[in-house]
């Protein structure tokens, strides 16, 4: 009987000892005021957790170092006393406000992180925005060209005293691209980093793509269109992320540099490139200077392509994402990416 017992109990600890075999891992965890959500294939689980703690903590120090809430980041320091001398910064701060400066050129100014100058007016939790009077004190603040950087000390200094910046419309981006490069450097070849709007994908689904979708603005419930990614960053911008409606008029959180109101020429834009800092730098182009208008940038740029949906529910897909045309009868098939990448 005892032997029987002793036998049970081997039999037992054998079922209860943990399966260490290869699976899909997740987790999600609030960082850069954000949802952050990391997913990969891990051949160890031991080694998928660590993974995963490390792209978190890569996060939480990005955060640390480029927050506008924290005043002890470097970039607080810079709206403090960068119009009053230039301020010294880490590398990394530095040539990530010298990359904002290269989105800003390629965006015609759509893209400006001086925005923040009137920016900082806007508080959407609290329903609080900026009066004209105050926009029109302000707005002369907003200016890219206005920010001195000094590449061989990483100054950057203020021309205007009343300029601030912000780094919310590229950090997660960024961010994500970061932890994209630790676990790539861990030997991981199917993962998926996202941090708010942006994201980015190493690999496939184990031979499907990941299917990223794009939902209605109105309804988070409904989705306008599937996109099927591998490889590839994405990021979308809409006007239902942080707002709130006032007499009619929506209040959201991407601001037009040239008016320091919400730029509300689309409803959502979402920019599809290599890395997720690309796609973040230009998902808010469409809002500030129209679908057309972005369009004919992004259709000019191989590396990108866009989805945007407009205020009349209209889809808009860039060249790359377009139906192929209409063969005509008898001509063979002419495969494109254009075919292969519309959902
Ligand atoms: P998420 O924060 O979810 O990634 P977006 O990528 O759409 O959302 O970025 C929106 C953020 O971009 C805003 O919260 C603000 O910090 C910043 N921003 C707003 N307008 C501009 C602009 N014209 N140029 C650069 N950054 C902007
Ligand atoms: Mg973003």
């Amino acid at each position: 009987m005892n032997r029987i017992a002793t036998l049970l109990t081997v039999v037992a600890l054998v079922c209860a000892a943990p399966v260490r075999a290869a699976d899909w891992m997740e987790r999600t965890e609030a960082i850069m005021g954000t949802r952050c959500y990391v997913e990969l294939w891990a051949e160890d689980p031991e080694k998928g957790n660590d993974a995963i703690d490390a792209v978190m903590a890569e996060l939480r120090r990005i955060d640390d170092l480029m927050s506008h809430y924290k005043p002890e980041s470097e970039l607080s320091q810079i709206n403090q006393y960068a119009n009053q001398r230039p301020v010294q910064v880490d590398k990394e701060l530095f040539d990530l406000i010298k990359l904002s400066t290269h989105f800003s050129q390629i965006t015609e100014g759509a893209f400006d992180i001086t925005y923040a100058s009137v920016g900082y007016l806007y508080d959407y939790p609290h329903h609080v925005h900026p009066t004209e009077a105050q926009i029109r004190e302000t707005l002369p603040a907003v200016n890219w060209r206005n920010m001195l950087l000094d590449e061989e000390h990483h100054t950057v200094r203020f021309e205007h005293p009343g300029m601030r910046i912000d780094l919310g419309g590229i950090g997660k981006g960024y961010a994500v691209d970061r932890g994209i490069d630790i676990l790539k450097a861990r030997g991981i070849q199917h993962a998926l980093v996202t941090a708010g709007g942006d994201s980015r994908i190493i690999g496939d689904r184990m031979g499907r793509p990941w299917l990223v979708a794009i939902r209605h603005p109105d309804n988070p419930n409904k989705v306008v269109t599937r996109i099927p990614l591998k490889d590839s960053a994405v990021s979308t911008s809409g006007d239902y992320e942080r707002f709130f409606d006032e007499g009619g008029v929506r209040y959201h959180h991407i601001i037009d540099p040239r008016t320091g109101h919400s730029a509300s020429k689309v409803r959502s834009a979402t920019v599809l490139a290599p890395t997720a800092t690309q796609t973040d730098g230009m998902s808010k182009t469409a809002f500030v200077l129209g679908p057309e208008k972005a369009l004919e940038i992004i259709n000019r740029m191989p590396e990108y392509d866009a989805v945007f949906v407009l205020p009349d529910g209209q889809v808009l897909y860039s060249n790359g994402l377009r139906p192929a045309a209409p063969r005509p009868a008898g001509a063979p098939p002419t495969p494109t990416a254009a075919s292969s990448a519309r959902p």
